[in-house]
Formats: structure tokens, sequence, C-alpha cells
């Protein structure tokens, strides 16, 4: 029975600290890796632990700049990649809008059914529709009996909750510290969070999409007070393995 990785690549939301990135995360199986949002300082960091020509899939859940920012830039390293000879393949977004990211031979975008099941390597993907300002996937990679749920951005609901149930790792956005109003922004702050872990139960709750201002500890405080399951606070190059 094979086994699912996660890595955390950028954890802030907004705007990368020093040295770090938004939102990006490498989920793998079988040594197949896919990225989940490649927003902004995350094609630099990805590169201090593996290649980037190694990586052909990126999902993208939704066109905000903290979730794809560095997508042109990547879109250019393959471009050279393969313009210099090297053995890559072409890179795929899967994405509900083209953009500015399909570039034959180097990009090409596979738009997002969202009411239908996604292959993607050795992954079954799933997605479901968020409450954002524009539109937005929570995205579900499957393999082998196991799963990540990634909640992408928006506000706390049971259509989320029943989505991530019983997941294996829950990745899950806290953009905001307890009582602050969140659901107006459509996002999820710490109480959300803690709520939203306490119906899914999962095996590994990775907390992320974090503020950059105050204290991240106290969020991994708040909710770990009212959620006794395994719970990280994301870090670059933070790795979960279920
Ligand atoms: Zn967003």
């Amino acid at each position: 029975m094979g086994n699912i990785r996660v890595t955390v690549i950028g954890e802030s939301g907004g705007t990368p600290l020093a040295g770090g990135a938004t939102s990006c995360y490498i989920v793998e199986a079988e040594g197949y890796p896919v990225l989940l949002d490649i927003g902004s300082g995350a094609l630099s960091l990805i590169q201090s632990i593996r290649s980037f020509d190694s990586i052909d899939d990126i999902i993208i859940s939704h066109f905000h700049s903290d979730h794809y920012a560095d997508a042109g830039v990547a879109l250019y390293s393959r471009l050279i990649s393969m313009q210099l000879g090297r053995a890559v393949n072409p890179l795929v977004f899967h994405a509900m809008e083209k953009r500015e990211l399909e570039s034959p031979p180097y990009s090409y975008v596979s738009l997002i059914d969202e009411n239908s099941e996604d292959r993607i390597g050795p992954f079954s993907v799933r997605y479901m529709r968020r409450s954002h300002p524009v539109p937005c996937l929570a995205v579900k990679l499957s393999y082998a009996g196991k799963s990540v749920v990634y909640t992408a951005d928006g506000a706390f609901s049971d259509q989320l909750a029943a989505f991530s149930s019983s997941s294996d790792i829950l990745i899950a956005e806290c953009s905001f510290y307890p009582g602050t109003g969140s659901s107006d922004a459509g996002h999820m702050d710490a109480a959300d969070v803690a709520a939203l872990a306490a119906v899914a139960g999962p095996g590994n709750l990775i907390v992320s999409h974090l503020p950059v201002y105050g204290d991240r500890n106290d969020l991994l405080q708040y909710i770990k007070a009212r959620w006794k399951g395994e719970t990280l606070l994301a870090r670059p190059f933070l790795a979960v393995e279920a």
C-alpha cells in the first residue's frame, strides 16, 4: 500500500514573508508530484528541494495572485528547459480558465470540469466550489484508499466539512485570527478551522494560508484547544506523510 506525501512550499496568505512564499504544496504518490497552486516565491523555494523540471502538473485553485503569481515564470522555466534540450514534458495547468497559461509546446491548460473526476498521475482528483470573491475550488486527491484535501480559499460551509470528511491530510486555509469576521471576506479564521476539523476528523490537519502579522502560534494554540487531533502549522518544507 503506497503513501501520500504533502510538502508545504508556501504557507502565507496574500504576500510572502522574507525568504518565503504564498500558497503552494507538493502532493506526491509513487514518486509522482502534483503541485497545488504556485504562489509568489514558490518557484524559487521548490528548487531548494527538487528540480522544477520534475513537476509536470499544477492545479490552480483560483486566479488570485497569492495562488498563481509564479505560474507565468513556471511556464518560462519549462520553455528554457525544453529549448536547452532537456528531457522534460510540457507543463499542464489544471485550471478553470486558460488565461495566459497555455503556450504550446511548452505548456497546456486542462480545463477543470468541477463536476467530474480527473485523473492526474496516480491520483483521482475531485473538486468542490468554494464561497470566495472569484471562482475557487477545493481539491481532493485520492490514491490507494488515502486522500489529501486542500480547502483553497473560502468561507466555512457544511459542504466543505463533508468534502473533507475522513481525509488523511487536510490542508486548511486560516487567513485570520479568531473572531475577525472572516466569512464576509470569503475566508476561514481559526474558529472556522477548528469547527471544520471537529466535523471532518482528518488524520492530519495542516493549518496554512496564514496571516503575515501577529503570532501564528496563537492560531495553533486556539485550534488545539478545540480539536485534539494531529495539528501542524504550515511552514516551508514541512512534510507530512499518510
Ligand atoms: Zn483567494
